[in-house]
């Protein structure tokens, strides 16, 4: 049974901008992954994440465990 969506938003907030180390997101978007994230890298979900402090944008894969398999 994957993870649902609102633990892997959860998870994406958990994780500090790449960029300055900051948790705060003016934006946080989390969909299904297409077929082909999926198939290559076996994320569950794909997580855009627009930083609050310095506008970074960054995208993150979760897989169905919670685990996440790429960004971040
Ligand atoms: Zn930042």
């Amino acid at each position: 049974m994957p993870i649902t969506k609102e633990r892997a938003e959860r998870i994406a907030k958990a994780h500090a901008c790449v960029v300055c180390g900051e948790y705060t997101y003016k934006k946080l978007v989390v969909r299904p992954a297409s077929a082909a994230v999926r198939h290559e890298v076996g994320a569950a979900w794909q997580a855009v994440k627009i930083c609050g402090v310095c506008g970074a944008e960054q995208e993150m894969g979760i897989d169905e465990d919670g685990d996440v398999v790429y960004g971040g």
